[in-house]
């Protein structure tokens, strides 16, 4: 087998083995900035995504790279400065807490009954990789701690 083959296989292996380290390099790669993201082509439904929720302030979707059987996004449908939770003010109080509210709601829904994670990525070193404010839930498996 050549070099470059076996180099290939190994890349390949390793993109299999350790989907955290291209979650990293993606969020290292991002510009931390407040102009439009994908999030927004997903909110007008210029893209596809499969909606488990929406109402006329929050949007959830599932994650197209899911790290648990349960994976799901939920987002504000306005922005409003909100790139990440870093940035929030005062003014962002009621759709704070519509969130978090929404997570339990799709958590029930989706029948995580036994528990479930959320998690908000902040920044380069939160491993944030869309600057588009967004609850990560997460279930359906035994969560670890610490996170890494
Ligand atoms: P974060 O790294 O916390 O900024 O999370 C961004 C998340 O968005 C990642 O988990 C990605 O897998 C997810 N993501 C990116 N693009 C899409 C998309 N088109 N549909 C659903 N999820 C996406």
């Amino acid at each position: 087998m050549s070099d470059e083959s076996i180099s290939g296989r190994i890349a390949l292996l390793n993109s299999h083995l350790s989907p955290m380290a291209s979650e990293k390099e993606a969020a290292l790669a991002a510009v931390p900035s407040d102009s439009p993201t994908i999030f927004d082509k997903i909110i007008n439904k210029e893209i596809p995504s499969k909606v488990v929720y929406e109402d006329d302030k929050v949007l959830a979707f599932r994650d197209i790279s899911p790290q648990a059987p349960t994976h799901i996004l939920i987002i504000p449908k306005v922005k409003d400065g909100l790139t990440g939770l870093s940035k929030a003010e005062e003014r962002h109080f009621e759709i704070l807490g519509r969130l978090l509210y929404t997570a339990k709601l799709v958590a029930k829904q989706e029948g995580l009954d036994d528990g479930f994670r959320v998690v908000i990525n902040d920044g380069p070193n939160g491993c944030q990789s869309v600057y588009h404010l967004h609850i990560h839930l997460l279930g359906g498996r035994q969560m670890n701690w610490p996170p890494g």
